[in-house]
């Protein structure tokens, strides 16, 4: 048997919890949150600083799966920390599939597990690009993405995102403001408003989630 054949029976993880997707083009999705342990990045700005370290205690990949099946939700968002640092995401993927689960994946777009070439593309994947990396997205996360989310602080260019001009073409770009923070709003309708002129249309999408008071 291969090496990358070889069942991953466990995982990093940090938590599971239900909620609606409070970003992007999925927004107000009742969704299933899976969140790994671990990322390969380190934003200034990151809201999840307890998921960003590997931790010693894996937890068994049958028991998640037997977790969600308690849950009634059909669309599962796995999210991080980073998903692709995580070695038993395409053993995960291909049970929740089997299992009839719609799925989501919100990645910084960095990585890529080759076992996932079967399956990527029937998984929503949200990529969000971040300046720590350089703006830099796996060529196969850019072949599998429906959807690239832009977190807006003062980093984020016109210039930045017409690199990304095949996503602005097939008008799945998303702009959130840092931190729901009425200066980047501004920031985020403005680069709208400039890419309008231009013929792209692009959303501005806040982290609603945080607005309504939910997880
Ligand atoms: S990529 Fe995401 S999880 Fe990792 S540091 Fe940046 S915001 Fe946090």
């Amino acid at each position: 048997m291969l090496r990358s054949e070889v069942r991953k029976t466990s995982i990093n993880l940090n938590e599971v919890y239900t909620s609606i997707q409070g970003e992007g083009l999925l927004l107000g999705t009742p969704s299933l949150f899976i969140r790994v342990q671990g990322c390969n990045l380190r934003c200034p700005w990151c809201d999840q600083p307890s998921a960003l370290s590997f931790r010693d205690s894996p937890v068994r990949l049958d028991d998640l799966l037997e977790l969600v099946e308690t849950y009634p939700h059909k669309h599962v968002v796995i999210t991080g920390g980073e998903p692709f640092t995580e070695e038993a995401l395409p053993e995960l993927v291909k049970e929740l599939i089997k299992r009839g689960k719609s799925l989501q994946i919100e990645t910084n777009g960095t990585l890529w597990q080759e076992a996932l070439e079967g399956t990527a593309h029937k998984v929503h994947i949200t990529c969000s690009p971040k300046a720590v990396a350089n703006w830099e997205v796996h060529p196969k996360i850019r072949e599998y993405a429906r959807e690239l989310k832009f977190v807006v602080d003062e980093s984020l260019s016109l210039e930045v995102l017409f690199s990304f001009k095949d996503f602005l073409q097939k008008g799945c770009v998303v702009l959130q403001p840092e931190g729901n923070k009425g200066h980047f709003l501004e920031r985020a309708l403005n680069l709208q408003n400039q890419l309008l002129s231009l013929g792209y249309q692009v959303r501005v999408i806040p982290q609603v989630h945080k607005l309504l008071g939910l997880k």
